[in-house]
């Protein structure tokens, strides 16, 4: 059995209607098993869900704290370094456990997999930061002999880096994968979606083509798997990060914080993480200015505890409704992401089908620490210390 696990970035059980109206997506959730409420982990971000969906475990765990490495507050957000590299991850990967079975991994624009030891066919999600070469930076980080082989071949196709064409691309990797049957496990990341929902609001015309071209692309991959004759024998898992929310106004909380000398603090889009200079004089203050601030709730490190938040932040602070939390300026937005757990857009999809009928347990809650455990159960694989339960009946 083969497994092509598809995460489909800013989805959330709120767009799950939206879904079941594209022919692919459909097709998928009618012959298999759908879960529209599935808990996504704290912060909700991209990096730190991806990590909990590949490892079965919270963020205070595998350590992925945000997208953004620490200790960069200094620097302009443009120029921040990312959790690019599987080793910056401190738990075992599902990439680890297909590859002690001897099962070939591909990855093809999934989050914080850089430099991995366990993946043969790698296109790593890798932002060139300002003055650097995006071509030597994907090479450097994912698998040089066969990014530059298809480069050769199918680089002239893509029309830039930017969405949408860098997902056509990525499709287009996977396509090329399947067809040489060259895979065991393979993982893609579509972050079209994300991108226009940032840009042009949740539910513009813009990102509602968006969920169709994402629909077109996995349709383009399951056209892959019938050509190469895999069907019977693979299983499509489709899952998604985090939704998002439509922003009306942009409050630099850093600035406002340190104008003050209370701090600092560092954005998650909804929501911030604060490092107080003084905890209770901090809190304090955010609390006397939390309507003109922006602020709903300030989480103590008490409160992080309980969502198994990463370690290392000592305050967080959740935005207040059409809020958005920047590092610098107050520059306009769509939507945004990084809002709390209790938001109905942190509720997430998951989804098998193919290769068997397949049905989930009732259970009373369900969250994204889930998938890594649910698979590994699917494929025997050796995952013995994860935080989350296999959901398959
Ligand atoms: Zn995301």
């Amino acid at each position: 059995m083969r497994l092509i696990l598809i995460s489909i970035d800013a989805v959330s059980g709120v767009d799950a209607a939206k879904l079941l109206s594209l022919p692919n997506i459909r097709h998928l959730a009618e012959n298999g098993a759908f879960l529209r409420n599935m808990q996504t982990v704290y912060p909700t971000l991209t990096y730190p869900i991806h990590a909990s969906i590949m490892t079965g475990c919270y963020p205070d765990r595998h350590g992925i704290a945000h997208n953004h490495l620490p200790g960069q507050l200094t620097l302009p957000p443009k120029m921040r370094k990312w959790y690019w590299e599987i080793g910056q991850i401190r738990c075992k990967t599902l990439y680890q456990a297909f590859s002690e079975r001897k099962i070939p991994c591909a990855s093809i624009l999934w989050p914080v997999s850089g430099k991995n030891p366990y993946v043969r066919y790698n296109f790593p999600e890798v932002l060139a930061l300002p003055g650097e070469n995006p071509t030597l930076k994907m090479l450097r980080y994912g698998s040089p002999a066969w990014i530059l082989h298809m480069e050769a071949l199918y680089g002239r196709q893509r029309k830039s880096t930017d969405q949408p064409d860098l997902d056509d691309y990525a499709a287009l990797l996977a396509e090329k994968v399947i067809l040489a049957r060259k895979f065991g496990f393979l993982a893609i990341h579509l972050v079209d979606c994300d991108a226009m929902r940032h840009r042009f609001g949740v539910n513009s015309p813009e990102s509602d083509a968006a969920l169709s071209r994402l629909d077109a692309r996995i349709g383009r991959i399951r056209d892959a798997v019938r050509q190469a004759s895999l069907d019977r024998e693979t299983v499509f898992c489709l899952v998604s990060d985090h939704g998002q929310k439509d922003c009306r106004v942009s409050i630099c909380l850093d600035r406002l914080l340190r104008e003050r000398n209370l701090g600092r603090a560092q954005s998650l889009g909804m929501g911030a993480y604060v490092f107080p200079r003084n905890t209770e004089e901090t809190i304090r203050e955010l609390s006397k200015n939390a309507a003109q601030w922006g602020i709903r709730e300030i989480c103590t490190r008490d409160q992080l505890n309980r969502f198994h938040a990463p370690g290392g932040i000592p305050l967080a602070v959740d935005a207040a409704d059409g809020v958005r939390f920047t590092d610098e300026g107050d520059e306009p937005h769509g939507g945004d992401h990084g809002f709390s757990l209790n938001e109905p857009q942190s509720r997430v999809i998951f989804l098998l089908s193919g290769a068997a009928k397949y049905a989930f347990k009732s259970f009373d809650s369900c969250s994204v620490v889930d998938i890594a455990p649910t698979l590994s159960r699917l494929f025997s694989l050796s995952m013995p210390d994860t935080d989350g339960k296999n959901l398959l009946l």
